[in-house]
């Protein structure tokens, strides 16, 4: 499987510091987009700890011979490692205290996608000329519309949209949400944060990749996009196609 991959981040027009992170690794084909949250620059520790400790997870423990069904338990356990990392951390420094961070995963091995997420950060696929989301984002918000309780329209008005239901490092027992999926040749998955969903539609998100050459012109191009549109806050976007062959 030939990936090809473009990230990028962004503190936007609003802040002083940038909490998101990310990380790609082509060869590996593991994607990553981590949002910290926590005062005192807490949000930029939680958001690199937990990205580091997937990293650590997946180089020491991953080789191309293993089964996908060993991928999504040694996936967990990292987040699982990263929640306990983080929350000890915040529990030694008390200027660290209440840190936490979102976590998306995406690991492309063996033609299939393995998803593990735990927050509001997104996957999105997009696959002939269709954007479908991949994650649930686990705010209140979200619960409420999937229960029906309010509506789409609502829901995107609503100023408690960001109020998560869980987070590493700051949730106990994390609900960890995995999804595996078969890959098809053409297939561009898109990890991002809030501050990019925030400031654009799914509909605007779809013109920009139907527009531009992915993944780095589509990139820079969505990025510009949430910035022309307020940029308020920390934008991060990475892009992975892969390839036709
Ligand atoms: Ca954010």
């Amino acid at each position: 499987m030939k990936l090809t991959a473009y990230g990028q981040t962004d503190v936007g027009r609003m802040r002083s510091n940038n909490e998101d992170c990310f990380y790609l690794d082509e060869q590996r084909g593991l994607f990553i987009v981590a949002d910290g949250m926590g005062g005192h620059a807490a949000g930029e520790i939680a958001s690199k700890m937990a990205v580091d400790t997937v990293c650590e997870a997946i180089e020491s423990k991953f080789n191309e011979q293993m089964a996908p069904e060993e991928l999504q338990p040694l996936l967990a356990a990292a987040v699982t490692q990263a929640n306990r990392s983080i929350s000890q951390a915040a529990a030694e420094n008390p200027t660290w205290h209440g840190m936490g961070t979102t976590l998306t995963v995406l690991l492309l091995h063996a033609r299939q996608a393995f998803l593990t997420h735990v927050g509001d950060s997104r996957l999105y696929r997009w696959r002939n000329k269709t954007l479908t989301r991949l994650s649930d984002d686990h705010t209140l918000i979200d619960a409420q519309l999937r229960r029906g309780i309010i509506s789409e329209r609502e829901a995107s008005q609503s100023d408690l949209r960001n109020i998560l239901l869980q987070a590493v490092g700051i949730t106990e027992e994390l609900d960890i949400c995995q999804k595996t999926l078969p890959t098809e040749p053409g297939d561009c998955f898109l990890l991002c944060s809030d501050g990019l969903t925030d400031m654009l539609s799914q509909e605007s998100i779809s013109e920009i990749l139907t527009s531009s050459s992915l993944p780095q012109t589509g990139c820079r191009e969505l990025m510009a996009a949430a910035l022309a549109a307020g940029g308020r806050d920390n934008i991060t976007a990475v892009l992975v196609t892969v390839d036709n062959k």
